[in-house]
């Protein structure tokens, strides 16, 4: 490996999503590399896509709430709107890191060494950098969840949800979604759209999130819905926390996350899958074998579905020892639990100066990890400290 350049930064961001770049936006003041592809995920989405997440918890951060998704609209003469497109999100995170972090090294990082209290890096491009202090921002999306009855069918018989930036090739085919949470949903709304025959599978009934006092009782829906507007009432304002939720029980904490993350359609979906789309409730795939071109499924009620492709809605579950690029040396020293670090108020984990923030970070600070409203508190949490060190 070529070393072409050798640096040492004070911070390494690894991450140019929502929080990647909202962390170097408040690390504006302190020497810092952000590394990785902006807003790749994002990106990799089907763009006929909509947010799921409402208009007050979808601004990424800067300490003084200056690029905000309000600015970004108002500068281009918009209005606020129900549903936010995904291709109007990635202009407004482009434009949010032109402003405040216009330095991304477009590369990935393939080894992260901690050595003698410093890290050191190894990029894809064949760069090596050191840094005192590493943020790791790098999503969920390298952690897809894939049942154990679909592990060994081949991508062209079963595929993740997250897999797919078009869905116009499965025009005319059958497709079996399983799974009732947004992406599910989604996805079959706009299977069905693009010619395919759909069928969702889902193990609970479909739920769609109602809010119905959002919005239209002022002072009151604001006392009912903070701002960041994830889990349902009565927990909202504890997930709106996620300082306050790290000091709960684990167990509270488990039973709160479970409760608010729970699988659920955004209302503005419903019209597109109720009435037009086959859901089958209370069933679940439990073996799927290639036959002919297609597939055979058994569910659990008996039944059985001869399809073109299975298609699994079935979510994330970040695990940090899955994380590729760690070195072998660095895991043992790294707390974790179920896969998550265990991290301090500063998203700090048991190695010195490493920082976990986004869905890796969630087991300590709460569901609102999983969505961009919880970039703001991870920033400021991780400047405060990098502050307080310098
Ligand atoms: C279909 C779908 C819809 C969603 N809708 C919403 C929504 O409406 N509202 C909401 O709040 N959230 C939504 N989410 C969740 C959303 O993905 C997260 O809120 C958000 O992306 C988290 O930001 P992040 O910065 O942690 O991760 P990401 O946005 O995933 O960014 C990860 C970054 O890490 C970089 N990276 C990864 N590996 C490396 C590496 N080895 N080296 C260098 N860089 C690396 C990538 O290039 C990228 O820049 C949705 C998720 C999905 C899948």
């Amino acid at each position: 490996m070529t070393t072409l350049q050798k640096r040492t930064e004070a911070v390494t961001v690894i991450g140019a999503g929502p929080y990647g770049l909202s962390v170097a936006a408040h690390l504006r003041d302190v020497p810092t590399v952000v590394l990785g592809e902006p807003m790749e995920s994002w990106r990799a989405m089907p763009s006929r896509m909509y947010l799921k997440s409402v208009w007050s918890a979808s601004s990424l951060a800067d300490p003084d709430g200056t690029f905000s998704l309000d600015r970004f609209s108002s500068e281009r003469g918009g209005a606020t709107r129900d549903a936010i497109p995904l291709d109007f999100f990635i202009d407004y995170a482009e434009w949010f890191r032109r402003q405040a972090v216009p330095d991304v090294t477009h590369a990935k990082v393939t080894q992260l060494c901690h050595r003698d209290g410093e890290f050191r890096l190894l990029l894809s491009d064949g760069r090596e950098m050191q840094a005192d202090r590493v943020v790791v921002a790098i999503g969920v999306r390298q952690f897809p969840y894939v049942p154990d009855f679909a592990r060994d069918l081949p991508a062209s018989l079963a595929s993740h949800t997250g897999d797919h930036v078009s869905l116009s090739d499965f025009r005319g085919s059958s497709v079996a979604i399983v799974g009732a949470g947004q992406s599910a949903l989604e996805t079959a709304a706009i299977l069905h759209d693009e010619g395919a025959r759909v069928e969702i599978i889902s193990r609970k009934p479909v739920v769609w999130i109602k809010r119905i006092l959002y919005g239209r009782y002022g002072p009151v829906s604001r006392l009912l819905y903070p701002p960041t507007d994830v889990g349902p009432p009565g927990l909202n304002w504890l997930c709106a926390a996620p300082l306050l939720m790290s000091r709960l029980p684990v167990g509270v904490r488990r039973k709160i996350e479970l409760r608010s993350i729970r699988p659920a359609g955004a209302q503005w979906l419903r019209p597109r899958v109720d009435g037009r789309i086959p859901i089958t409730e209370g069933a679940e795939v439990i073996e799927a074998s290639p036959a002919g071109d297609g597939l055979s499924l058994r569910l659990s009620d008996g039944t059985s579905r001869q399809v073109d492709h299975l298609m699994l809605g079935t979510g994330y579950r970040p695990d940090v020892r899955k994380i590729s690029f760690l070195d072998s040396a660095l895991l043992p020293e790294l707390a974790e639990s179920d896969g998550f670090p265990v991290l301090n108020q500063w998203f700090e984990s048991s190695v010195p100066g490493l920082h976990f923030v986004g869905g890796l970070a969630g087991r300590t600070f709460g569901p609102i990890c999983r969505f961009v409203a919880g970039a703001r508190v991870a920033a400021q949490q991780v400047s405060r400290r990098v502050a307080e060190l310098n």
